[in-house]
């Protein structure tokens, strides 16, 4: 039995987040998408295809199972092309609440670039700690939920970025995920710049912010 007023709430909190990404200009267009779990049901709530951060209402967005199963909803719409990735990482996590995938314009070029976005400032030390680049899929396709999924196992994975595509955030509610990616895209932001600034200086690779939480995995990465 489906709790209306949990849906109800979760709806207008995907409202409010998706309004927020499109004022800062994170998501243009319909592209993109953002999906909370329900606190009742073994279900999320997410953004149909074809429908702009924008846009979003109490009745075009859908109620989807877990096991996959969309549930009717006031308008027929068709299910997100990233449905799949969305439950297949809330399957993988427990602790994943929300997500929000979107292609935000900085962090993109990065991720084109085939360039991983640096942890450069404290902040995103963290409050990320390591940003995954994920690449097109072996037909140059977009990811799926294959390429998607098991970059999320390790649990202190909260952010990764998608070669010409886009970001992913994950986290406690959808506000969480949403700081995530407004955090992301600042710091592609900030790493233009300073890589910029840098090669018009000659100047070399500037020291890192030597702290935060995922220190011991960024060590073990510089060791690989
Ligand atoms: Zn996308």
């Amino acid at each position: 039995m489906l709790d209306q007023t949990d849906i109800a709430q979760k709806k207008d909190d995907l409202i409010a987040i998706a309004k927020r990404c499109f004022d800062l200009r994170l998501q243009t267009n319909s592209g993109g998408n953002l999906s909370v779990r329900l606190e009742s049901q073994d279900a999320i709530l997410i953004k149909p295809s074809g429908v702009g951060f924008n846009e979003c209402s109490r009745e075009n967005l859908q109620v989807v199972m877990l096991d996959g199963t969309i549930l009717p909803s006031e308008r027929d719409l068709k299910p997100s092309k990233d449905l799949e990735f969305h439950l297949d990482l809330y399957r993988r996590r427990e602790d994943i609440r929300a997500i929000l995938h979107c292609h935000s314009p900085w962090a993109t070029g990065y991720a084109s670039a085939g360039q991983e976005i640096p942890c450069l400032t404290v902040q995103t030390l963290e409050k990320v700690g390591r940003i995954p680049l994920i690449p097109l899929s072996e037909n140059g396709g977009p990811q799926t939920a294959a390429q998607i999924g098991p970059v999320f196992d390790a649990p202190s994975v909260k952010a990764a970025v998608l070669a010409n595509h886009g970001t992913i955030g994950v986290g406690k509610t959808l506000m969480a995920a949403q700081y995530l990616a407004e955090l992301i895209e600042e710091t592609a932001h900030i790493a233009f710049v300073r890589d910029t600034l840098m090669r018009v200086r000659g100047s070399e690779r500037p020291k890192m912010p030597r702290h935060g939480t995922h220190q011991d995995e960024l060590r073990e990465l510089e060791r690989a």
